[in-house]
Parts: structure tokens; C-alpha cells; sequence
């Protein structure tokens, strides 16, 4: 039986991982997989996390199951930071924790399936998981183009998906730091697409795994509260992971607005049944450190002050690369600044990929994505001086 099933690609990114470790050379650079680095190129757990991981320790006293909603207290006190502390749409809207974004994600897609979702428009690029889960679930990905050359969103493209989008059709969008091209609408360009979401009635899935790292808490998630206050119904995928360097603790939610109050209890129960069938409950240590970060005003502000400090040292890093705009022409460097995030793409040949890799152990994904925060002081000038070398004519 098993022998009859054919051998799947490796993780094109976590092969990377591993070449990079086995260059021995001094002054390699990791600009592949997308954790936040710090100048000194760590990704330590965060402080208020440690405090919290510290705290539940002392205090926690069972590890028995919960329900597959997980930790209602983690779910509830994220709440105001996505929709808003004075969130009128709070009777409409039910969430439950989940296994990481990808968890959230892959909820969303399965609940929109079995309400009769068959096909969800996707701006390509994305991360390439979407499409994977897309057609795991068995729902078809119809692509749309999320960026244009000049480095902003295609608002026509994204506004044509949505206007003619079928009956059975949703649309996915990152609600902040788009993965992979750090291309964000602007809040004028999410009022126009909250009106198309309005004006048809096309279910929006909204994807938010970078809460913090673009402009600000509240910032980042306008455009996503923008739609919610426009549309009937929406769900909302968000991760954790980043915004709390919980990465491999997989800290998700799943919410879902419904019409009507009186209809969310039996869509919530359909997303239970499909986490019960597929997971049965979450992980629970990183959300629970959550919650206890998130219900202590010291431990919140402590994580707030983190967090900016990321933010403003990617800000930095994308500062530097844009000023490099003369001195390495045609990558579009200068567009970097008004990105947001931590990733960019350059639009590299697979020869210049291969040969920054081989001439001057800089590390990236194939289709020229860079984590900019790989980056750093140290390292940028020598990241810039490479661009040049590969691209010179
Ligand atoms: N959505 C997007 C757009 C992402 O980039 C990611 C992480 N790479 C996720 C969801 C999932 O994040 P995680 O499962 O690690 O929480």
C-alpha cells in the first residue's frame, strides 16, 4: 500500500537551513527562514515571554485537556489588540486558539469548504503554504497579482477578484507584512476593498501572522478592522508566533464573524468539530504564556517595548537598503522603506541567487525573498557590496 506513494520535494526552505549550517565560512548570512534576528543575529525568546513562562510554572496547576477551543482566557485577552478595545462587533465574533498560524489557517479554509467555499482567490505571490492548504482542504486557488513591478499592491487586480468572484468563491489577504513581498495595501486602498467585500457579499479570509512588525499594533490591523466593520461575515486567521517569538510553540486564533449574534454559536461548533477531528486541542504552554504576558499590565508593556525595538531595527535595515538604490540600480531597492515587515523580494535571476550563495555565503529562498532582519550593522554593507557584484553588467 504505502509503496505506492511518490517521494514529495523537500521544504525548499528547510533545505536551506541546512546548507547554511555547513558553510563554514566566517561571514555567512541567513536571509531564508523568516524568524526576526536580533543585531547579533539571535532570536532569543522574548522578555515578557520568559517572565510569563516563568510565572505559569509557579503556578500552573494541571496540564489536563481543555476543549479543542483551547485556552479561552489566551483567546479573549488577544481580542481587543486585533479588533479594537471599543470593537462593536464583539456579540458577532468568536474565536478559539489554534495550533500556530498555519493551525488558524487551515480552519478558516476547511469551515469556508464546508459551508460551501470551492474556490478561495489568492494574490500570488504568498506564502506558499496557502496554496498547499488550499489544496489539501481540496479547494481550488484562483491567483490573482498581488504586487506591480513599480513595488505597491495591484489594488485593481485584488478589487477584480473580489467583483468577480463567484457564489461559492472567498478571498484570502494578509492583513499586515505581506510574506513574501512586504507589499501592504494602504488604509485608502482597504477602504475601497472593504466596499467590494460589502458590495458583493464575497467572504473574506484574513491572515495576520505579523501584528507589530509593520507599523504599530494598532496600525498594522486598521485595514483588517476597516474590512470587518464594512462586511456581513469574515474569519480571521492570526499567529502568535512572531509577534511573541513563540515560533516552534505554535500560538494561533481563529475567529469568526457571523451576521447575526445567533448564528455564531453553530459556526463556532463546526470549527470545534473540525480542530477536534484534526487536532483535537492546541498546544497549550505557548498560549497560556500569552495570557499571562497579556493579563499583566508590566508583562504587556515590557512585550510592547520589544516589539518596537524589532520594528524599529527592521526600519533601519530597510532605511539602509533603500539608500543603496544608486549604488545597486534595477532591484527596486529604494521601495523597500514603504514595505513592511520582514521580508522583501528582489528580483534576482536563479544564477544571481545561486552565485550569492556560492561567491558570498549570503543565504536566501529561491524566488528571492530576503528576511531583512537576517540583516543587520554588521552585515549590510557587505549584503549591499554582494547585490552589486552579482547584478554588475
Ligand atoms: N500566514 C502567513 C502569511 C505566514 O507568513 C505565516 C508564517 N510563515 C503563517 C500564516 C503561519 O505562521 P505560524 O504557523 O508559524 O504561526
Amino acid at each position: 500500500m504505502l509503496d505506492t506513494l511518490d517521494a514529495q520535494p523537500p521544504d525548499a526552505l528547510l533545505a536551506l537551513i541546512k546548507m547554511y549550517a555547513a558553510d563554514e565560512r566566517a561571514d555567512k548570512i541567513d536571509l531564508g527562514v523568516g524568524v526576526y534576528r536580533t543585531n547579533e543575529g539571535a532570536t532569543p525568546v522574548f522578555r515578557a515571554i520568559k517572565q510569563a513562562e516563568q510565572r505559569l510554572i509557579d503556578e500552573q496547576d494541571s496540564k489536563s485537556y481543555l476543549g479543542p477551543e483551547g485556552d479561552t482566557g489566551f483567546v479573549e485577552v488577544l481580542r481587543p489588540y486585533i479588533f479594537g478595545k471599543d470593537c462593536q462587533l464583539t456579540d458577532r465574533i468568536g474565536g478559539m486558539q489554534t495550533p500556530g498560524g498555519t493551525g488558524a489557517v487551515r480552519l478558516a479554509v476547511a469551515l469556508a469548504a464546508k459551508a460551501g467555499v470551492t474556490r478561495i482567490h489568492l494574490g500570488i505571490p504568498s506564502w506558499p503554504n496557502h496554496a498547499q492548504i488550499l489544496d489539501d482542504v481540496g479547494v481550488e486557488t484562483v491567483p490573482f497579482r498581488h504586487a506591480t513591478p513599480e513595488g505597491t499592491a495591484d489594488l485593481d487586480a485584488v478589487l477584480g477578484a473580489i467583483r468577480t468572484a463567484g457564489p461559492k468563491d472567498a478571498v484570502l489577504l494578509h492583513g499586515c507584512c505581506h510574506n513574501p513581498t512586504g507589499i501592504d495595501y494602504t488604509d485608502a486602498e482597504w477602504g475601497e476593498i472593504a466596499k467590494a467585500f460589502a458590495e458583493t457579499g464575497v467572504l473574506p479570509i484574513l491572515d495576520i501572522a505579523y501584528q507589530g512588525l509593520g507599523h504599530g499594533m494598532e496600525e498594522d490591523v486598521a485595514g483588517v478592522r476597516i474590512v470587518l466593520d464594512a462586511v456581513p461575515e469574515a474569519l480571521v486567521a492570526y499567529s502568535c508566533d512572531k509577534n511573541f517569538g513563540l515560533y516552534r510553540d505554535r500560538v494561533g486564533a481563529f475567529y469568526m464573524m457571523a451576521k447575526e449574534p445567533a448564528q455564531l454559536a453553530a459556526i463556532v461548533s463546526n470549527a470545534n468539530a473540525l480542530a477536534r477531528a484534526n487536532w483535537s486541542m492546541p498546544p497549550d504552554h505557548g498560549g497560556a504564556a500569552v495570557r499571562v504576558a497579556l493579563s499583566d499590565a508590566g508583562m504587556t508593556q515590557v512585550w510592547l517595548d520589544e516589539l518596537d525595538e524589532m520594528r524599529a531595527r527592521m526600519r533601519r535595515v530597510r532605511d539602509r537598503l533603500a539608500a543603496a538604490d544608486n549604488e545597486v540600480p534595477g532591484l527596486g531597492l529604494a521601495a523597500l522603506a514603504q514595505q513592511n515587515g520582514l521580508f522583501a523580494m528582489l528580483p534576482l535571476s536563479k544564477e544571481q541567487i545561486t552565485s550569492l550563495r556560492e561567491d558570498h555565503a549570503i543565504y536566501m529562498a529561491g524566488s528571492g525573498r530576503i528576511n531583512v532582519a537576517g540583516l543587520h550593522a554588521g552585515n549590510t554593507d557587505k549584503f549591499i557590496a554582494a547585490l552589486a557584484d552579482v547584478t554588475k553588467g
